[in-house]
């Protein structure tokens, strides 16, 4: 019986191990946030990049619209109506630094990780 409850304690301690490193993995991976500037002013900053149900919201500004799309850590802009449509044929952004520019709208969107932030407060 105490041998049971042994083995009992270690296996809880397994699963417990791998529940931390799934979700530390889980934690790491979401720490990428995205900052949303207009005319070079912060307009939003999106905390929850990471989330697996599709979000969007649309920018308004003086020079015209832009509908920017989240999902999975991944941002990108699906609607505009500016004159070059540059913005919504850039490539999906996933990585820290990347940025999606609307050149017409005076529009960027910028990843940022907690590791770039702290690069960025050293400089
Ligand atoms: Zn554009």
């Amino acid at each position: 019986m105490k041998k049971n409850v042994k083995w009992a304690v270690i296996f809880g301690c397994v699963v417990l191990l791998c529940a931390g490193v799934i979700f530390f993995g889980q934690f790491s991976h979401g720490t990428t946030s995205a900052e949303i500037y207009v005319d070079g002013r912060l307009y939003k900053v999106i905390y929850d990049l990471g989330r697996q149900d599709l979000q969007s919201f649309r920018v308004e500004t003086e020079h015209g619209y832009n509908v920017i799309c989240y999902k999975s850590g991944k941002i990108w802009v699906s609607e505009a109506d500016c004159a070059n449509q540059t913005c919504v044929k850039y490539a999906k952004a996933s990585l820290v630094g990347e940025t999606i520019v609307c050149a017409p709208h005076k529009l960027v969107i910028k990843i940022v990780g907690t590791d770039y932030k702290k690069v960025d407060a050293v400089t």
